[in-house]
């Protein structure tokens, strides 16, 4: 699903992101991606979303060399990719409802078949019950739910997520990694970037850790 080769990325400013990079993921894993503060782990996921490219190297995503997608397949590319942020970025003036269905509408997607597929997202979730509310009248955890519901709504093959339980409880990082994991038994690919390690050690799947842009240990499927 993902396939890194020799990766090295160089900020403007000169700063050394990641260095010379190898590892892959297979369709259907589910990984975990720790690191400190700085490791690198926002500048991988942002270079498999092509919000940044590589210095050298060649980024491999569902057999693609990322490289060749330029213009207007880049839109194209990201549609079959879900994204997870720490703080959700919800649109707060629509209902959840509203913030799930964004992804199929800006898609294309057919009013009925919205419907049918954001109320599938929501009830997987488990918040069928609150699509006319307002995210602002949510939980943190529940907030994070819609989050997460937007991500996977398109049925994409693969999902990215940037620290999603950093603002979140012990209880509340639980309950969304249970998630991510009956996503996972889904088929999804899942790359979850986390600085949580006792979450990771418990949810017992690969743990691939950065150290200063470079890949430390779990770069394979064991
Ligand atoms: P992490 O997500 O593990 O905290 P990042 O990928 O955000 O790590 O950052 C890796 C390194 O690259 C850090 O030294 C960071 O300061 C630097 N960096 C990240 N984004 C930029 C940028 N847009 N311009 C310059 N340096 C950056
Ligand atoms: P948590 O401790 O899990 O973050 P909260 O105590 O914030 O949960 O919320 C518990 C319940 O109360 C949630 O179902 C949430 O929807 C509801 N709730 C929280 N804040 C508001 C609010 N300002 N208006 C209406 N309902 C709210």
């Amino acid at each position: 699903m993902i396939r890194f080769h020799g990766v090295s990325k160089r900020y403007d400013t000169g700063q050394e992101a990641l260095s010379r990079v190898d590892f892959h993921i297979e369709r259907g894993e589910m990984v975990f991606l720790t690191g400190h503060s700085g490791a690198g782990k926002s500048t991988l996921m942002k270079l498999i979303m092509l919000m940044e490219r590589p210095t050298s190297g060649q980024v491999i995503v569902g057999g693609r060399n990322t490289e060749r997608i330029r213009g207007n397949g880049i839109a194209h590319y990201r549609r079959d990719i879900g994204v997870v942020f720490q703080n959700h970025q919800l649109l707060f003036d629509r209902s959840v409802f509203d913030n799930v269905a964004l992804p199929l509408q800006v898609a294309g997607f057919q009013t009925a078949d919205i419907g049918r597929r954001v109320r599938a997202a929501l009830d997987k979730v488990g918040l069928l019950h609150k699509e006319k509310l307002k995210p602002i009248t949510l939980s943190g955890g529940e907030q994070q739910r819609v989050g997460i519901a937007r991500a996977v709504v398109n049925k994409p093959a693969l999902v990215l997520a940037d620290e999603p339980t950093g603002n979140l409880d012990p209880d509340l990082s639980a309950e969304i990694m249970t998630l991510f994991r009956q996503f996972n038994e889904l088929g999804m690919t899942l790359m979850i970037a986390t600085h949580d390690i006792e979450l990771t050690q418990r949810m017992n799947k690969r743990v691939m850790s950065l150290e200063h842009g470079r890949v430390l240990a779990g770069g394979n499927p064991s």
